[in-house]
């Protein structure tokens, strides 16, 4: 069938990170894929030139006054970029915020539900507003719609056995030498030196919790007696903790443990709101239940008079089922969703709106599916498109690029070595196109036959029932590789994330966070490499070494050695300029007249790993930058900002620091994601070398090639959510292909024929 043409964004000369000049053409109101290896320039191209520049034209269109309170985008480097529309990013970036942001909220199920109240509910309120946990005619007065109430561990406090002045009190703040400290122990209310233990009722009352606003003496100056209890609640109690910076959080969690509000038993609403049913349910009652049996519920009411707003939240329930989160509750706080769940639930909007001609960009959709849901998410796709949107998705996985109507491969390689576009056009093209990814297509790993012996004690989870686990029992063989799967949904990071490390507090998590550090945070600090760095430009020089470092008299000034600049913006990101002191090179001119072999300190952040890791002799710092090769960073420079890492990248950064260890238990979740198939056989290869020095490694994983190349498979389900959480098969890979009642081992089975 011929396809009518809608003409192409335009895009010439693309420069932007390590794109070689790109120029192509991407058809309009089509789905085109673009794939490659990690680190081939596929985000430089699709996130950093054609949505960047989506967003820059957007933000031209407000009036300059409201423009400088804006993030500035600046110009994407490239010749010419044309017919660019309107670009929707959805990505995997979590949903954070606070906890009265849920999936109800974000899908806007929330008030869709509120409005049906408002109509059907006896007895009968007014508006939606008295439903609503954000409003305080809806709230319930007691936690304050947060479901939860503070209550304090006094252990936590305060040290019985100790006087004050040795330090009883053990919150932030209180410390000895502290202001609040120096000013009580001179208010002469106290004996400092007693222990707590010894002080009367009356003293330890005044102590703890006097909170009558009476004035003391403290050198002079009068102040408002605040005792210890009400100091904390009001400081940091009345705090909603998922806002709070990670050091004040971890206070929080050490002094208050988060109990169930008795008031409304963690439904946030008051009385009248919850006394008010539809069908014998109150609204609490339905935000609790999974998403799938809300569905069928919605479609069980009967009231024409508001027919059409059932009808759009019955809509917007079946398609968070369709997109496989009919697992999922609409109370669920929305900061505890995976990456792959929160581009999925900020998905389910656009599937409901009916704007064309937008351009939606997907930072690969298929993150965290099994391959049996993988099939519905590119329907989605297709109905995007139908309804005539432009969509641009960052993908991996052959069935998802196989329904592209155009694909765009980047490589060859990574870093300098990618950058070009080395296919472009049709499906079909692709697999005789030679390129890596049209050799991948439809070639897999072979299912383990020898699969390896297990040495020592298993670990053992036992009795397990955390979320939707159903008394779950596990052994985990050690000195092997084991990969945990099930469709989404189903437990496997309930079970192995949140049961195993009670149980094995040594159990090492390798996830895709941001390593924590700052700005100064490269790929040569995390790797610890700089200090035999300063040395060997030290010696070749007969100068002093801390001359080379980035906090040191050698460093610009004003860039204190990062060679740019942050400018901070109250809310959004910081925007980041080169340091025109420096010219980004970091250091003073005299210091990069010092060379050594040729290269002055600023080339050596310019350097690739791969690169570096020829030039540097010392013995030290080469075999730290091979294993970054090993594990396929080569490509990253070494002046690269962490903050510009992808999760996989991040995640393989984090494993290359492991390698050359051993005995240690190693838990990785999903590590396949934004990996090409031919990073994925890399990462499988450092899987081996990890367990073959002796350590334990456990992937919770639906990419088939990893599972078929493990030790020992458990598969959890049959479902997700309520349906799911109970073992369906746990033994060699083989053993599951065999299985043919289990999803897993249907597709396991299908593959290898
Ligand atoms: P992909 O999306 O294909 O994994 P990217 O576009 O993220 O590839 O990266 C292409 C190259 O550009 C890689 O070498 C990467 O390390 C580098 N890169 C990406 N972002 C930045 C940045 N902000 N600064 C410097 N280099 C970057
Ligand atoms: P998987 O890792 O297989 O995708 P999970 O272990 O994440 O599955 O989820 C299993 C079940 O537990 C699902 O019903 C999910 O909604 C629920 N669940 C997971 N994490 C939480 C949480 N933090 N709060 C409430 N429910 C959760
Ligand atoms: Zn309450
Ligand atoms: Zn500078």
């Amino acid at each position: 069938m011929a396809h009518p043409d809608y003409g192409s964004i335009i895009i010439r000369g693309a420069r932007e990170n390590n794109l070689k000049s790109v120029s192509l053409d991407i058809p309009k109101r089509r789905i085109t894929v673009f794939t490659g290896v990690s680190g081939s320039g596929k985000s430089s191209l699709v996130f950093g030139t054609i949505a960047a520049e989506s967003q820059r034209l957007i933000n031209e269109t407000y009036p300059a006054f409201v423009q400088q309170f804006m993030p500035h985008y600046g110009q994407p480097e490239a010749d010419q970029l044309e017919n660019i529309s309107a670009a929707i990013i959805v990505d995997q970036q979590r949903l954070g915020g606070n906890s009265r942001s849920t999936v109800a909220t974000v899908t806007d199920a929330a008030q869709m539900l509120r409005v049906l109240f408002s109509r059907l509910a006896e007895p009968h309120l007014g508006s939606p507003g008295f439903y609503s946990y954000n409003d305080p005619r809806g709230l319930c007065p007691e936690c304050e719609g947060i479901g939860q109430v503070a209550a304090m561990n006094m252990a936590a406090v305060v040290d019985e056995s100790k006087s004050l002045a040795e330090g009883a009190l053990l919150c932030r703040g209180f410390e000895v030498d502290s202001w609040w400290c120096a000013a009580y122990f001179r208010s002469g209310l106290f004996d400092i030196d007693k222990p707590i233990r010894d002080y009367t009722p009356e003293e330890r009352d005044m102590l703890f919790n006097l909170d009558d606003g009476r004035k003391v003496k403290v050198d002079k100056i009068n102040l408002t007696y605040e005792g210890v209890i009400p100091k904390l609640k009001r400081s940091l109690g009345s705090k909603d903790p998922e806002t709070l910076q990670p050091h004040i959080r971890a206070e929080y969690d050490r002094v208050f443990t988060r109990k169930l509000c008795s008031a409304c038993q963690g439904a946030r609403l008051n009385a009248a709101a919850l006394n008010s049913r539809i069908d014998g349910h109150n609204i609490a009652e339905l935000s609790a239940m999974q998403v799938s049996d809300l569905a069928e519920w919605v479609r069980t009411i009967e009231a024409p008079q508001v027919g059409p707003m059932l009808g759009a939240l019955a809509t917007r329930l079946e398609n968070l089922v369709t997109i496989g989160l009919g697992y999922l509750s609409l109370d669920r706080e929305s900061s505890s969703l995976s990456g792959g769940e929160s581009q999925r639930v900020k998905m389910v909007r656009h599937l409901g709106s009916s704007l064309t001609d937008i351009t939606y960009v997907f930072d690969e959709p298929s993150v965290g599916l099994h391959p049996h849901d993988v099939g519905r998410m590119a329907g989605l796709m297709q109905q995007l498109r139908d309804k005539g949107n432009t969509v641009l998705i960052v993908e991996h996985k052959p069935d998802m690029i196989a329904i592209a109507d155009h694909v765009v491969d980047m490589g060859p390689l990574a870093g300098t070595k990618g950058g070009e576009v080395v296919y472009e056009g049709d499906f079909a093209g692709l697999l005789t196109s030679g390129t890596l990814t049209g050799n991948h297509m439809g070639r897999h790993q072979p299912t383990k036959e020898k699969v390896r012996k297990p040495t020592g004690e298993p670990l053992k989870i036992e009795h397990a029932r955390l979320n939707n686990l159903k008394d779950v029992s596990v052994s985990i063989p050690r000195g092997v590789l084991t990969a945990v799967s099930g469709v989404a949904g189903s437990g496997k990071s309930s079970l192995i994330q949140g049961c195993l490390p009670t149980a094995y507090p040594e159990t090492i998590i390798i996830d895709q966070n941001l390593a924590r550090g700052s700005r100064r945070s490269n790929t040569a600090t995390y790797t610890g490499i700089l200090d035999n760095v300063r040395k060997a430009f030290a010696k070749a020089n007969g100068v002093d070494a801390s001359l080379f470092s980035a906090n040191s008299k050698g460093a610009c000034a004003d860039c204190n050695g990062l060679g740019v600049i942050y400018t901070d913006l109250a809310h959004l990101d910081p925007m980041v300029t080169t340091c025109e002191t420096c010219d980004g090179k970091r250091f003073l001119p005299e210091v990069l007249e010092h060379r050594l072999r040729g290269r002055s300190i600023a080339d050596v952040y310019e350097m690739s790993v791969e690169d570096a890791a020829t030039f540097f002799t010392e013995p030290a710092i080469a075999k730290t930058l091979q294993g970054l090769v090993d594990v396929g960073l080569g490509y990253l420079t070494l002046g690269q900002p962490l903050s510009t890492l992808s999760g996989g990248e991040r995640q393989r950064l984090k494993l290359a620091a492991e390698l050359g260890k051993k005995g240690n238990i190693y838990v990785l979740d999903e590590p396949t994601t934004s990996l090409h198939m031919n990073d994925v056989d890399t990462l499988i290869g450092l899987f081996d070398r990890l367990v073959d020095a002796g350590s334990t490694v456990i992937v919770i994983e639906h990419n088939l090639d990893v599972i078929a190349r493990s030790d020992w498979v458990i598969d959890l389900g049959p479902g997700a959510g309520q349906q799911g959480g109970t073992v369906q098969f746990e033994g060699v890979p083989a053993g599951l292909a065999a299985q043919a009642n289990t999803l897993t081992g249907r597709y396991l089975a299908t593959r290898r024929g």
